[in-house]
């Protein structure tokens, strides 16, 4: 399999080429050249297979410059119970009304993330040391994707963490979960400032051209290919779990609708992703918080980026997002794959205007991808937590609080309805005790975290700082 970039001029690269990038050269995303197509005969094949069987066969159709042996031990040492809670890894909780929860949080950092980024952690390692080279990691974090890329990276040969957040802006717990990992290669740095200013500063470094090179900078941010196709194994799982074996019946496949809880479109594009590959996925539900620059685009067809003023706070703060990373690889299929139109809209609309909207033909062409949305507000987060713990007795997060909500708005009967459970809502215990009035419940690895020692370096928001301090410890 060959990657392309959603821009055109990069094209014909290799698997391990991309994984330890973030960006093509030219400012556009990877995607494969085409979507591996996958049949009834074999999605029924695969019903039976185990989390990592069905991981290594998806991801065996992307990666043809791993061996296969090497592949699946990867594979394997990613996905087991231990780290994940739950030999299924992905797990299904029927709900009632037709919608089922599937369990993506209980790995180290109690956030889908960890699905994702603990395969990342074994392949960036398995990459550097066949290429006897090393990596120091820069990022940027408001809470789940730092802790998610330190929990996977920690203690790996070869690579060093650097992540910066802004001083005491995460809860409580967020910071505790970063700050006490004691492991040499993880750096953790506050940054006095906000959340911002500490990406300003990881571009201002990763645009050092010679800095970057000489120090060998780089990220596990969301546009990230493998971290896209990791996410890709559990729709597929979802789907084999939530329908009946097709037995001797040779009809149509049933359908299945996900609802997603969206920031960055990186967890829905696996979605799409999967649904391009023959999965028989009805809808794609994407849910936004009150920063809905998404359900906007779904809604109107006008793609409108937020100023950082504009970007509320909310109760689900992972996704308080003001532009959606991941979203030219959507666009890029709208529009056919063509590179210009792509530029045109990515490029210019914007990177200048800050906005653009799709011609009526490419508007059109929305719906035949299955995509519908809806937003939700604090009230209805609050709202949906209660009436789920009332009618079901489970407890959940807020950003899965955003999912539910708009799943119920696009239930179709007799079409089962995925909901991802993206966080457990032991991580955002604050709104969980406003909505129930109780403490959410702790894995037992998590208790107590706020007491134990931290290792933590503060800085000011200067690029210079960070550097220096890079130099000093890579
Ligand atoms: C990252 C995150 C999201 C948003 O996922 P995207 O892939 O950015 O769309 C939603 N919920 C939680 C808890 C997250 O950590």
């Amino acid at each position: 399999m060959k990657y392309v970039s959603t821009r055109g001029d990069a094209g014909g690269r290799r698997f391990s080429e991309i994984l330890l990038e973030g960006l093509a050269p030219d400012g556009g995303l990877y995607l494969p050249e085409r979507y591996p197509q996958v049949d009834a005969e074999t999605l029924e094949r695969w019903r039976g297979l185990s989390y990592p069987a069905l991981a290594f066969e998806l991801l065996s159709l992307y990666i043809d410059d791993i061996p296969p042996a090497e592949l699946r031990a990867l594979i394997d040492k990613t996905y087991r119970a231990e780290v994940f809670g739950d030999a299924r890894i992905a797990p299904l909780a029927p709900l009632g009304d037709g919608i089922i929860l599937e369990r993506l949080s209980n790995g180290p950092t109690l956030a889908f993330k960890d699905v994702a980024m603990q395969l990342l952690g074994n392949l960036f390692e398995y990459e550097l040391k066949r290429r006897a080279e090393t990596l120091n990691v820069l990022g940027a974090t408001s809470g789940d994707t730092g802790s998610a890329a330190e929990y996977a990276l920690r203690g790996k040969r070869g690579i060093n963490v650097f992540m910066l957040s802004p001083q005491g802006r995460m809860s409580p717990f967020q910071q505790a979960q970063m700050f006490s990992l004691q492991d040499a290669n993880i750096h953790n740095i506050a940054i006095d400032g906000v959340f911002d200013d500490c990406q300003d500063i990881v571009k201002a470094v990763s645009n050092d051209l010679a800095f970057k090179r000489r120090w060998r900078i780089g990220t596990v941010n969301s546009i990230n290919w493998a971290r896209l196709l990791a996410q890709v194994v559990y729709y597929f799982a979802g789907y084999l779990q939530a329908t009946p074996a097709r037995g001797a019946s040779r009809g149509p496949l049933p359908l299945v609708s996900f609802a997603v809880p969206s920031g960055n479109f990186g967890n829905i594009c696996a979605g799409h992703v999967a649904r391009m590959m023959g999965l028989p996925i009805r809808r794609l539900v994407l849910a936004t918080n009150e920063n809905n620059v998404l359900d906007e685009f779904f809604r109107t067809g006008t793609y409108r980026v937020r100023r950082g003023d504009e970007t509320h706070e909310t109760s689900s703060p992972s996704m308080d997002i003001s532009k959606a990373s991941n979203f030219e690889r959507f666009i890029s299929d709208l529009v056919g794959r063509d590179p210009g139109r792509v530029k045109a809209l990515f490029g210019d609309g914007v990177g200048r205007k800050g906005a653009f909207t799709l011609s009526a033909a490419e508007s059109d062409r929305v719906a035949g991808f299955g995509f519908v949305s809806g937003s939700s507000t604090h009230a209805d987060r609050i709202a949906t937590i209660a009436d789920t713990h009332h009618r079901f007795g489970t407890v959940i997060d807020t950003h899965t609080a955003d999912g539910l909500k708009v799943a119920r708005e696009h239930l179709e009967p007799g079409v089962p309805m995925i909901v991802l459970e993206t966080a457990l809502p032991a991580k955002f215990a604050a709104t969980i005790v406003e909505a129930i009035g109780i403490e959410p419940p702790r894995p037992a690895a998590m208790r107590g975290i706020e007491d134990l020692p931290r290792r933590f370096v503060t800085m000011p928001a200067e690029a210079g700082a960070v550097q220096r301090f890079i130099t000093e410890n890579a």
